[in-house]
């Protein structure tokens, strides 16, 4: 790719230095320095310099001398100034004509040039030379052959000055084409691409060396929102092509491997001066994850609305039969309606206690007590707990006689167990039958919460983890569930350093585990998350 790797501008700081170098010696003058104009002309200010036979620090004490008198400029093109003899002794070049000249005694008498370089663009700069006093060459002389250099070397600069700016654009373009967070992928009028990022390399998986010179839609194989593949007609370049503007285009792509992703597109394009397109750009952003979080808002209003709007209808049901006057109910019947109101309100109070929980998880962290904790007795509790609320569920302990302790926060691993265990119940139609199993490994320790139930579609095990996510064959049931609890227990587990992970099969049963640092072995756990 040309624009991404430019030319280094070295080639023209030695051109600079030809030119420089040839009019010193035209002008008759040993070695020089030459000092680019700034935008306004300011010799002060200039920093720039192309040095002729002097050294860099040479060159810095001449500029400090000559700073102090008079400068050339458009009303005074040249001035002439003897150079002291204290500055001469400290030149190399002077030294070495004076070894040269084999005469121990004097240094020669130099004076320094100074030529206003200009052309009818403006200032270019000031040349400097050194030259012996009093030396005049004819060309000099003549007034014409001092302007007639001045003139040439003004338009040699100015050609390398205008080339350096190219290049320095085409580094500033390359650096903003290579960084570019955005895809951007430029192609000729036959559609076949010729620049193609590492932004565009990342988001297909291609490499540029791969695609350049092919059809770009052959490479892309764009398709619209729908899935239909866009025919050429539909192509963003040629409509940038034909003059149309194409800005936040949604579109499909597929990758290298094989995988489909929405894309925001904007093309242009870049017109000759007789007006005909010559390359088409098209820059492109990833959106899946925008889509994904509209699409995770709008399952959160249906999913909450849904679970809120449930036990109030619940609850408004049973307070109207009971508010009305002509009721009639004996104790039991009574009692049995109260008990439904309080277990309605109790589900509404977990359900909002779940979306705080929830929204202190992603406001960034949650406050932990991690202490030393035998796993073995809290399961049991647990457990023991959850036989006397469900009493019809078939709950099995499989705990070893000896677990070595983990680092946890007590309250926090007793809510991860009680969503575990309360989900098999959940999600075992008819007689649930769970298992909570407990094993040590060499770092960790693992509990498992087994069950034989609905179990989950292996294409949905990994997303029951985030917030909101419910599996189909729960959604098309009648069984209720906000999606907020192995959310809230992944981020639980994690933040402990462990991981937490299903293994299911449709219809046959689920297990879920999740594993813990042992005490000896634990890193400190991680509070933010
Ligand atoms: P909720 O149960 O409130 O919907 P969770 O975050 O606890 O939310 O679970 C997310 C989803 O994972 C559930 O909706 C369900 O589809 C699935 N799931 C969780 N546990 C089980 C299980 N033991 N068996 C089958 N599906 C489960």
């Amino acid at each position: 790719m040309s624009w991404s790797q430019p030319h280094h501008s070295e080639e023209l700081s030695v051109q600079m230095t030809i030119l420089v170098g040839s009019a010193i010696r035209l002008l008759g003058g040993l070695a020089g320095v030459f000092v680019l104009a700034n935008e306004a002309f300011d010799p002060q200010s200039s920093s720039e310099y192309t040095l002729y036979q002097l050294l860099e620090e040479e060159a810095a004490l001449l500029l400090s001398h000559i700073r102090e008198r008079a400068q050339p400029g458009p009303a005074r093109p040249l001035v002439v100034d003897p150079l002291p003899s204290s500055l001469t002794a400290q030149l190399s070049m002077a030294n070495s004509l004076f070894e040269d000249e084999g005469t121990p005694t004097r240094l020669p008498a130099l004076e320094r040039c100074s030529v206003f370089v200009a052309d009818p663009a403006g200032a270019v700069g000031v040349l400097h030379y050194l030259r012996f006093a009093s030396l005049l060459t004819p060309l000099v002389t003549a007034g014409e052959g001092q302007s007639l250099v001045s003139a040439q070397l003004a338009a040699g600069l100015r050609a390398a000055l205008r080339a350096q700016t190219l290049v320095k654009e085409q580094q500033r373009l390359g650096a903003i084409f290579e960084q570019s967070a955005e895809g951007i992928l430029s192609v000729d009028v036959a559609l076949r691409i010729l620049d193609f990022n590492p932004a565009m390399e990342r988001l297909t998986g291609w490499h540029e060396h791969e695609v350049v010179g092919r059809f770009y839609g052959e490479v892309l194989r764009p398709k619209d929102r729908q899935g239909h593949e866009l025919g050429l007609q539909g192509s963003p370049i040629l409509q940038a092509f034909a003059g149309q503007r194409v800005v936040e285009r949604e579109m499909m792509i597929v990758a290298r491997d094989g995988q489909q992703f929405s894309v925001s597109v904007n093309a242009s394009c870049i017109f000759s001066a007789h007006g005909e397109p010559t390359i088409g750009i098209l820059t492109m952003r990833d959106i899946t994850r925008e889509r994904a979080q509209e699409e995770q808002r709008s399952t959160f209003i249906s999913v909450i609305s849904h679970e809120l709007q449930t036990p109030i209808a619940i609850i408004k049901g049973y307070a109207s039969t009971l508010a009305r006057s002509d009721a009639v109910l004996n104790p039991e019947a009574l009692h049995i309606r109260l008990k439904a109101v309080e277990e309605e309100a109790d589900r509404l109070n977990a359900l909002v206690g779940n979306l705080l929980y929830a929204s202190r998880i992603q406001a960034g962290g949650l406050h932990m007590e991690i202490t030393p904790l035998d796993l073995a007795p809290l399961i049991e509790r647990v457990v023991q707990r959850m036989r006397v609320r469900v009493p019809e569920a078939v709950i099995t302990l499989d705990l070893p006689a000896h677990l070595p302790t983990v680092l946890a926060d007590r309250e926090r691993i007793t809510e991860v167990l009680q969503n575990l265990l309360e989900n098999a119940r959940k999600y075992s139609p008819g007689q649930a039958q769970i298992t909570a199993a407990c094993r040590a490994m060499a770092d960790e320790v693992i509990v498992s919460i087994s069950d034989r139930g609905m179990g989950i579609a292996l294409r949905e095990q990994e997303s029951i983890f985030e917030r909101f996510q419910r599996a189909d064959q729960a959604t098309q049931s009648t069984i209720q569930g906000a999606g907020l609890g192995l959310y809230i227990c992944r981020a639980i587990v994690e933040a402990h350093g462990g991981r937490i992970w299903v293994e299911s099969t449709l219809h046959s049963g689920s297990t879920f585990s999740f594993s813990l640092p042992r005490e000896e072995k634990a890193q400190l756990p991680m509070v933010v998350f």
